[in-house]
This record gives C-alpha cells, structure tokens and sequence, in this order.
C-alpha cells in the first residue's frame, strides 16, 4: 500500500512510531495530484511549497513528541473557506484572485494542530450546485468513471479524497453538498448541526443553512477531524456555546435498542431501483445487529425543494451583494461610469447558476413578494422543523437515500435547473431543521458507481450518527471495489 492510500488513523500510527514522515506523506500525495489531477480536476489551487513547509514543522513537532490525531496529515480544502494568502476563489471567476488575509477558524484548528493544507478544491460557484460543473475552471470528474459528475458542490473535495488526491477534505453544506458527493464518490460525508462548527471565514452562501464538515475515507476519520472542527467561536454569532464530546466511535459497542426511523416519504416512486435496495439493505443489516426499525413519517417532505429554493436563495442575494468590483477580485473594464462598473462586473464575474439564484432570491425578497414567497417559505420551513421534532420523539436516528438516483453523465442535467434541484430533495431537508446529517457508501450500481446510504439525527447528536455509521462500514463490502485509475 502506497501512503497515499492510507486513512488519517493508519498515517497517525505509522507517525507516531516514526516509521514514516509527513513529509514522505506529503510527497507521496504531491506526486499523485501532478500525476492524476490534470484529468479529474479536483483542485482548483495547489500550494505544494506551504505543504513542504508545513510537513517540515509538523515532523520537527513529532520529533518533540508532540503530536495529536492531525499533526503532520495533508487536508484538501474546498475553495469557499478561507485560507491566509491562499487564492479563495469560490469556482467563480468574481473572486478568481480573491487572496483572504485571514485564517478561517476550522484553518486556524487544523493548523494549530499541525494538519498540512494540500491545496484548494473544486466547487460549483460560490456552492450553488449538484454536479461541480458550475466552476469556472469546469467540472471535476467523477473517480468511478470520468464521464460522470463527481456531484457538488463540494465534488472537488470528494473527488480528491476518493482517488487518493489527499488524506481527508474539508467541504461545506448548505442543502446536501457534503453528503452528494460523498455519495456520488464512495466516500463518508457529514454535515453537523447547524451552530456545531464556525462559518467564519467561510463565503457565505446562505448563512441560516451553511455548514463545514468532514470529507473521509472512513467514519473513524470523520470522528478526528469532526473532533477538531467543532466547538464554540465567539466569531460565528450562529456558534453555539456547547460543550463538544468524544467522537470516537466505540468499534465494540452495538446497536441494541437503537430506533431507527423510515420514513415513507423518502422512498418514493422515481427513486432508482438500486438506491432503494441499497437503502433497504442497510436498514436490515441495522435490524440484524439489533436496532428497531419504526416506521416513521415525515409530512411536509414534499415541500423542501420548494422552501429551499426560496430561501436560499433570498439568502445568497444579499450576501452576494458585497461582490461588487470595489472590494474584492475581479472588475470589469467595459465600463465607463461607477454604476456600469457594478452591472459590468457582476454581470461577466457570475456564472449563469448563480444569477439565476440572485435573480430568484432578489425576486421573493422584494415587495409585494415578500410575504407570498420568502414569509411563507419561512413559515413551512418552521413545519419541517417540527417533522422532525417529531420523528425524534419516536426514534434515534432515520435512515433515507442520499440523492434519487447514483452520480448522473456530465451535461446531463445542468441545461435543466429544475430537474437539478430537484435531485436535492433528500439532501435538503436537515439544512432546514438545521440537524446534522451524514452519508456513508453502502452499495455498488450495476454501472460500477458507488451509493451511499443517508443518516439523519438529532440536535447535537453527531455521536449516534457516527456509531451507527460504524456498524454499516463494518458490513458494507463496498471496500472491495476500487475506482479504475492507476
Ligand atoms: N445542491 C444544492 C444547491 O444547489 C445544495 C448546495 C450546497 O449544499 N451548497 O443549492
């Protein structure tokens, strides 16, 4: 095994005898992003020379003896968070040399804990997208067949954690952008609940929904950098103060008793056959080890991709606002007086997703419309909420596919904005109720793309997720599989 394939816990191992260096680790993914990301186009910026860097310190720390779970692994970031005096540029070409002087505050974490930066990842613009082809450098592709969206918007994230491009990767989530490409991709996904971990430093793209999570080869991953992303940053007003508890996944412990929920409005007619069976598969396994399935309901499901797509984007229209030419990244030079500078800019800076949703959000926000489309939204995101109050009232966790159907052909979808959207009604529900969320791969499809199996949990309660998580891993035989590319 090459030690680019190696999980954070395998690297922390060898590390901490001092059988290998970080910065042979570091080497190791530098050669294999030169050798495969011309094709896959997970990054969207290297920093090869602050990786040495940092591997160097990292390895002068371990010499010390001072090392924790993250010191000396290399993280792929995805290009919404901000990163000091690296180009952010958000897959827009608004922000294409956007170099933030500041850390984000899961930056300032990892980097406190000695974690190496690899370099920045592929997203749809600004994360508005399923499939990553909203970039302005163009799609990532997708590991299992490079026809195929790597799904978004953090694809170049999953991407590069699939096909060995990185140790682990940081994505962000606002309805679903974690957990689709982790499930496009094969890999673990998890979005935690809202106020869990700061957004500061993270481009907002709709403040009431947007989370940072980890990206990993397995759930024992996602535990460790969980763990050292989380808590409390007087930064984020929308952090909460909450004391944040050990992630680490007992491998003994069962699931007996645990309740799982189902709910009969996430296993509808349109739902590929094989996502359902993968689904299906994974709630009896849990009943086998001992959890109760209950059946559960959800009732305003139906709703979500409505509600979304009106709050989102009415959130994204006014934070998108300050991208006006005068502060940040690009301007236009068609112009002649300071107001064609604005429309100028903004109008050649956007791609055509995210004036679309500027459009939209700047349309429900306005009056007159206000209280037919934002209020209301507003209103029945306050009945999904209470869903799930409900559902969690009765069982531990829910059980739900990720996406409708596994990773779709590149082009296939991004003339249709509705049909996109609508791939996210599973995914957009949690980000409206604010609880987190995770996806982890449980099944193959007959075309060789992998599907992961949606949980759902309550506030705060990351820590069921990522024990039930635990059980599927061990049952999955998904591990046999690889993608084709070496
Ligand atoms: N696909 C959804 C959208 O386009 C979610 C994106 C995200 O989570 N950032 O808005």
């Amino acid at each position: 095994m090459e030690l680019f394939e190696y999980t954070i816990s395998q690297l922390h191992k060898q590390l901490k005898k001092r059988g290998i260096s970080s910065l042979d680790i570091t080497e190791s993914l530098l050669k294999r992003i030169d050798q495969l990301d011309d094709s896959l186009h997970a990054y969207i910026t290297t920093t090869p020379e602050g990786a040495r860097k940092q591997a160097r310190q990292a390895d002068q720390r371990i010499e010390r003896g001072e090392i924790g779970p993250l010191t000396g692994i290399p993280i792929a970031v995805k290009d919404n968070i901000s990163i000091l005096n690296t180009p952010t540029t958000c897959g827009s070409r608004i922000l294409k040399d956007h170099i933030p002087p500041y850390d984000a505050t899961v930056i300032k974490r990892l980097r406190r804990e000695g974690a190496i930066f690899l370099g920045k990842t592929n997203m749809d613009e600004f994360a508005m997208g399923s499939s990553t082809e909203n970039s302005f450098i163009g799609p990532t592709r997708n590991p299992w067949n490079r026809d195929y969206v790597a799904g978004g918007s953090s694809g170049g994230s999953a991407t590069a954690v699939t096909a060995h491009l990185c140790t682990a990767a940081l994505g962000s989530d606002t309805g679903g952008s974690i957990r689709q490409p982790a499930s496009h991709c094969g890999v673990v996904g998890l979005k935690p609940t809202y106020g869990r971990v700061s957004r500061f430093g993270l481009v907002a793209f709709a403040s009431s929904l947007d989370q940072i999570g980890p990206i990993t080869k397995d759930v024992r991953d996602c535990a460790t950098l969980l763990q050292a992303i989380c808590g409390f940053d007087e930064k984020d007003s929308t952090s909460v103060n909450k004391s944040v508890p050990d992630y680490k996944a007992n491998p003994d412990k069962d699931i007996k008793g645990l309740k799982v929920g189902k709910p009969k409005e996430y296993f509808i007619e349109g739902t590929d056959k094989e996502v359902i069976k993968t689904v299906n598969n994974a709630l009896s396994t849990l009943g086998s080890q001992g959890a109760e399935i209950i059946d559960i309901s959800l009732p305003h499901t139906e709703y979500a991709v409505a509600t979304y797509y009106i709050i989102a984007p009415s959130e994204a229209s006014s934070n998108l606002a300050r991208y006006d030419g005068v502060r940040y990244g690009f301007r236009s030079k068609d112009t002649d007086d300071l107001e064609s500078m604005y429309t100028m800019t903004r109008a050649q800076g956007f791609g055509p997703e995210v004036i679309r949703r500027i459009m939209l959000g700047t349309y429900a926000l306005s009056k007159g419309y206000y209280d037919e489309f934002f209020k209301k939204a507003s209103q029945v995101r306050t009945l999904i909420i209470n869903d799930f109050k409900e559902a969690f009232s009765k069982c531990h966790v829910i059980i739900t596919p990720v996406a409708p159907t596994p990773a779709f052909k590149i082009g296939e979808k991004i003339d249709d904005p509705l049909t996109m959207y609508l791939s996210d009604i599973f995914t957009l529900s949690p980000n409206l109720a604010g609880i987190p969320c995770m996806s982890i791969p449980y099944g193959m499809s007959s075309r060789g793309l992998p599907i992961g199996v949606q949980m759902l949990g309550n506030y705060f309660d990351e820590s069921t997720l990522l024990q039930t998580a635990l059980v599927l891993e061990k049952t999955s035989d998904i591990s046999q599989y690889s993608p084709p590319l070496d």
